[in-house]
Order: C-alpha cells, then sequence, then structure tokens
C-alpha cells in the first residue's frame, strides 16, 4: 500500500510533532541575518555550557576552576579517549534513564565509540537532514532512497509502531554492505521502482552506482533531483560520475552519529556550517587545522570543543546563495588515513590516489600501511595492470617516504569492506 504526498507528510507531521516542530525552526533560522545567528549561537554556547557544568559530572570537573568568558577556545578539548573512559561521566546525571539509548560509531574505521542518545537528538537530528534535503527541492513526504550500510539502521522491527512508521515513511534503505555488479544491477531496478526524489550513501557506492549506470545506460526516473553523500571522503572524480549518472547535483553532507549536521554543501557548491546547531572551531595542530565541534543542542551528553578526527578550515568570506550560515572547507583527510613515514612524516591520502593518474580499467583500490616500512596496494581492476606499475609507484613511494619502503601490488576480485559497509581508499593499520 502507497499513500500520496500529501496524505504522508500530514500523517508525518502527526506521528512527528517534535521533528517537525524543529524543521520549522531550523527553517527560520536560514532567514536570519548572519549577525543574529552569531548572537543566538552565542547564547546557545553560554546555556549549553552552564547546563554541562551543572548537570554533567565530566564537565562539573573539567570546568570547575574555568570562568566562562564567551571564548570557547579557553576550555579544554574533548578527545575521543575521554568519550571511551568518561561515557558515563559525561551524561546529564538527571536524565531519566529509561529515555537514554545507547548509540554506536566507527566500528570498523577509526575508534569505535558508544554514546547515548535520547529521542529529541533522533528528532533533531531528521529535522537536520530534512533542512539540507530542501535545498535541493525535495519536499516532507517526499521518497528518499538511501545506500546505507550500519546494521543498526536496518534491522526491520515488527511491533505495531514500527510498521506504521514504515507505512508513512518514504525513506528506503538498501543495505549496502558488500556488492556486485548482479546487486548494481537489482539497485538500478530498485532505483527504477521507488522513483526516489533524493539519493542518499557513501560517495564510494554511489560513485559505484554512478559507474553501472554510465556504462549500462541505464534509464532513470526523472524524479531524482538531489544526492546527497556523507560519512566519507568525495573525491571530485566520484562527484563528477555521479552528477553525470543522476543528472543532478550532489550535496556533500558533513556530520558524525555522535554529532550529526555540522555542515552541508549549497546548490553553488559551497560547504555552509550550521552554526544554530553546532560551534565549530578549526585549530592547528602539527601543521594539520584539526576540527572541533561543539553539539549546541545535546544536553544529555554534552560534546563541548570534541575532536572529531577529521580536518578542515573555517572561511571568511559569503557566499551568492544567500544562506547566512558561515563557509567550511573539507579537507580531504580523516585523521586514520593519514599515512606515516619512517621520518614521522605524515602523509594525506590524496597523495596516494594521484599514484593511479592515467591507469586504465581501476575500479576500486586501497593503499594500506599494515607496518611502518610497507605499503600495499589491493587493486580490482576489468584488465591487467601496466608491466612496471609496481616499480614505477615504489620509486616514488621511497622518494616521498624514504629509502626503506617496501611496496606490493596485489589485484584481486573484491575489496571487503568495513561492517559498516564504508571503503576507504587509503587506510593505516599501524598501532
Ligand atoms: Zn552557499
Amino acid at each position: 500500500m502507497s499513500l500520496s504526498r500529501p496524505l504522508r507528510s500530514s500523517l508525518q507531521r502527526l506521528h512527528y510533532p517534535l521533528r517537525f516542530a524543529e524543521l520549522k525552526r531550523l527553517l527560520k533560522n536560514q532567514q536570519l541575518t548572519p549577525a543574529t545567528l552569531q548572537q543566538q549561537q552565542q547564547r546557545d554556547l553560554t546555556t549549553l555550557i552552564q547546563y554541562a557544568v551543572s548537570h554533567s559530572p565530566y564537565y562539573g570537573n573539567r570546568f570547575s576552576n574555568l570562568e566562562w568568558d564567551h571564548q570557547l577556545n579557553r576550555l579544554p578539548i574533548l578527545q575521543k579517549q575521554d568519550l571511551i573512559t568518561q561515557r558515563d561521566q559525561l551524561l546529564d546525571h538527571t536524565a531519566d534513564p529509561a529515555t537514554i539509548k545507547e548509540g554506536h560509531t566507527g566500528g570498523s574505521t577509526g575508534t569505535p565509540l558508544t554514546y547515548y542518545y535520547d529521542q529529541h537528538k533522533l528528532e533533531l537530528m531528521r529535522a537536520g537532514q530534512y533542512r539540507s534535503f530542501m535545498q535541493c527541492g525535495w519536499k516532507p513526504g517526499e521518497s528518499v532512497l538511501q545506500f546505507w550500510g550500519a546494521t543498526q539502521d536496518l534491522s526491520p522491527k515488527q511491533t505495531l509502531s514500527a510498521q506504521w512508521q514504515r507505512l508513512i515513511s518514504a525513506e528506503q534503505t538498501l543495505a549496502a554492505f558488500e556488492f556486485n555488479e548482479a546487486r548494481l544491477q537489482q539497485w538500478c531496478r530498485e532505483i527504477q521502482r521507488l522513483r526516489p526524489v533524493v539519493i542518499r550513501g557513501y560517495p564510494s557506492i554511489l560513485a559505484e552506482l554512478a559507474r553501472y549506470i554510465l556504462e549500462q545506460q541505464i534509464p532513470l526516473p526523472h524524479t531524482i533531483r538531489g544526492c546527497f553523500c556523507t560519512a566519507e571522503v568525495l573525491y571530485p572524480w566520484q562527484r563528477k560520475k555521479i552528477e553525470a549518472a543522476f543528472q543532478c547535483k550532489l550535496y556533500n553532507q558533513y556530520g558524525s552519529r555522535e554529532v550529526p549536521n555540522i555542515s552541508c554543501e549549497c546548490s553553488h557548491g559551497n560547504q555552509h556550517v550550521f552554526t544554530d546547531l553546532v560551534a565549530l572551531e578549526s585549530i592547528e595542530v602539527d601543521r594539520e587545522h584539526q576540527l572541533l565541534v561543539t553539539s549546541l543542542t545535546n544536553r544529555l551528553m554534552p560534546f563541548i570543543r570534541y575532536q572529531i578526527g577529521d580536518h578542515g578550515q573555517l572561511l571568511d568570506e559569503p557566499c551568492s546563495c544567500g544562506s547566512p550560515f558561515p563557509l567550511m572547507e573539507m579537507e580531504v583527510c580523516r585523521s586514520n588515513d593519514l599515512l606515516q613515514s619512517p621520518n614521522g612524516q605524515r602523509i594525506y591520502p590524496a597523495w596516494f590516489i594521484h599514484l593511479l593518474d592515467g591507469v586504465e580499467g581501476v575500479e576500486q583500490y586501497q593503499f594500506l600501511q599494515p607496518q611502518l616500512e610497507q605499503i600495499t596496494l589491493t587493486i580490482v581492476a576489468q584488465q591487467p595492470l601496466p608491466e612496471g606499475l609496481q616499480h614505477q609507484i615504489e620509486q616514488q613511494l621511497r622518494q616521498k617516504m624514504g629509502k626503506s619502503m617496501r611496496f606490493t601490488i596485489k589485484q584481486v576480485a573484491a575489496i571487503p569492506r568495513g561492517a559498516s559497509g564504508k571503503h576507504r581508499f587509503v587506510r593505516c593499520d599501524i598501532n
């Protein structure tokens, strides 16, 4: 049974009043001036910090001798390690345990984390996603097709409430752990059947799907107005493929499970920071621009100056799209994707990606550093690799990282993805 868009939208509004109230508020914020938004952000920050100090034992302790003088950069940084060792201390001690849920993130990539959340955080996260989707012309109640990997999002519950939610939902999720050509074909049929307005997924998966669509010249429904990608680094070649295949703009979203909706790309191709939801800082550590994020809305488990593990910079320039939200620039990097040379230098993934420039027929690849002096390149390619490629890359690696580097290429049929379905082009496995 399928409902019309207006009916579905009305039923959703009834079923998720909090989500739609938040959406209304978020959309209103888009109409504010940059100066008003900044004042509002300062107020939100003050409220949050005062709340955290008086309700979370961790912050009560950590901030006990600090005077809040509206300068976020004077407060201590929250590390991922703190999240692991101080998880329960971070929690609002007045929260009703019955309302607290556990979320997990980063199982196979980086540091596995458990965090707490409640229904409000979930509804606000969805409202934030809706606001981003609306940039491409999508309206609540219109169909969204997601290619997702995390098992926690995929287990269908059979309760009456869950069945009702599925009926009024316009969202479908296809499990994207592993795929082959047959699965890609199946996904294309699903796109044709579901006629989504928004398609969302990891860039590596959307790029694979886009390659297949272009190669097989598969006709897609004209309903698609925007693609959204998140959770992985997006490379320019992936964007080109995805936009060509789906014939629409690709919007890059940035956020994590523990702190969602940090920024999203606008129709003019710039990345705007949602300063009504977060306070974002970029600090220089070892010549890298580390991002620190403060969630302005999470009181249950406050994240204040959280070192999220991504790199980027805040930009002080306007965007002609008219959004009052300031701009940022992501750097093509996640901390655990930096490889290390024996002399202590850390090398950005983008450097490795160019080693394969001009090599034909490459479908998938991964540079892996299992030990300090060893790098392995695993490649899935439609044709044999050019003779001398191993030697050529090894020379470049030694020049960049030192003469002791050893390098091997393995051509394989498939590269297994992490449990979440994410693919990483460059991975450092040294402890
Ligand atoms: Zn813009």
